[in-house]
């Protein structure tokens, strides 16, 4: 980290030069240019660990008020990526920006505006869930109330319990509390519900969509290509530091195209299956061909390829 520090100079939000020689131009503190409607900007990031190139020059925007997903296989270099947006870790070469700011600044200005859950977080054990809310309230300016992030976080009957006798999933949720207490206005989440129960992860998905009913803006990764799904507005796929993929769940498709699925059961009661980016001729062709031998087609489905579905096939190896 100091080794990077070192090698790159900063200009203006979080832009890295690799050319320490080349004199800069003031330290500007705050981008200019960055767009009313981004809480994250993201140019051209790169993140060298030693012969490792971990980010390999990505560019992506979060918008205000979005949920935006960083999916991709383990070492991809979401976490690095996102470390990078925190302000934990410094960038080797690109642009950065976070709600006007430059994270590697660490300024406690913008420290008051963002929450957030990391992968794990130690908590004092001997102290209750309320204790520890409302301590870390008082480092706030403007704190939300504690007792209605426990009840948003579902920690209402652990509220007097103490930390040490929650459980994994429990002290999930309460690290999710502890990223809210500060009514921050931009959250990262780092897989938030690793290790939850099928309902507590419905539970945090809940609690999730009411932060961006409450105009929040997240940045989420996950594994979970359901969770990003039903919650992401937009997702990046990163594999091997770029990203190989952005947009609406539902719009993802490989090779920017959607390959959809039409099945029936065919009259030797064979399920048979096609796939195709146009569903609306194949429908018409094969109802058209039923109907004049008068047949029916049973079990006839069209499906749209799932996130997963495009993930998987974007991210196999060749
Ligand atoms: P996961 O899904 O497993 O959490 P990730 O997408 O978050 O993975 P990163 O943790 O960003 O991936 O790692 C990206 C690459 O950088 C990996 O090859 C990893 O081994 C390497 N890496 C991460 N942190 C360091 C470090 N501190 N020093 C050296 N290499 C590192």
């Amino acid at each position: 980290m100091m080794a990077d520090a070192r090698r790159t100079n900063r200009v203006g939000c979080g832009q890295y030069r690799q050319d320490p020689e080349t004199p800069l131009p003031g330290d500007l503190g705050m981008i200019a240019s960055v767009t009313s409607d981004a809480a994250i900007e993201v140019r051209g990031l790169r993140k060298v660990y030693g012969d490792i190139e971990a980010v390999r020059g990505i560019d992506f925007t979060v918008r205000r008020g979005e949920i935006f997903g960083l999916l991709g296989p383990n070492g991809a270099g979401k976490t690095t990526t996102v470390e990078v947006l925190e302000g934990y870790r410094d960038a080797s070469a690109g642009d950065v920006c976070v709600l006007g700011y430059d994270p590697a600044r660490r300024e406690r200005a913008l420290r008051e505006r963002v929450g957030i859950v990391l992968q794990s977080c130690g908590v004092y054990r001997h102290v209750s869930v309320r204790e520890v809310l409302t301590h870390w309230a008082g480092l706030y300016p403007h704190p939300r109330d504690v007792q209605e992030v426990i009840e948003l976080t579902g920690l209402g009957e652990k509220a007097d319990a103490r930390t040490r006798q929650l459980s994994g999933g429990q002290l999930r949720r309460l690290d999710l509390a502890l990223a809210l207490i500060g009514d921050p206005e931009l959250i990262f989440l780092d897989e938030p519900t690793t290790g939850f129960d099928p309902a507590a992860r419905r539970s945090a998905w809940n609690t999730i969509r009411s932060l961006k009913a409450l105009g929040k803006t997240v940045l989420l990764t996950t594994h979970y290509l359901d969770e990003a799904q039903e919650l992401c507005d937009r997702v990046a796929i990163i594999k091997g530091g770029e990203i190989i993929a952005e947009g609406a769940p539902s719009e993802l498709g490989v090779g920017g195209e959607i390959r959809y699925k039409v099945a029936y059961r065919n009259g030797s009661g064979e399920l048979t299956s096609q796939e195709t980016d146009d569903p609306t001729t194949v429908l018409f062709e094969l109802t058209r061909g039923a109907l004049d031998r008068g047949e029916r087609l049973e079990e006839l489905s069209v499906t749209r390829p799932s996130l997963e579905d495009v993930y998987l096939e974007l991210t196999a190896d060749e």
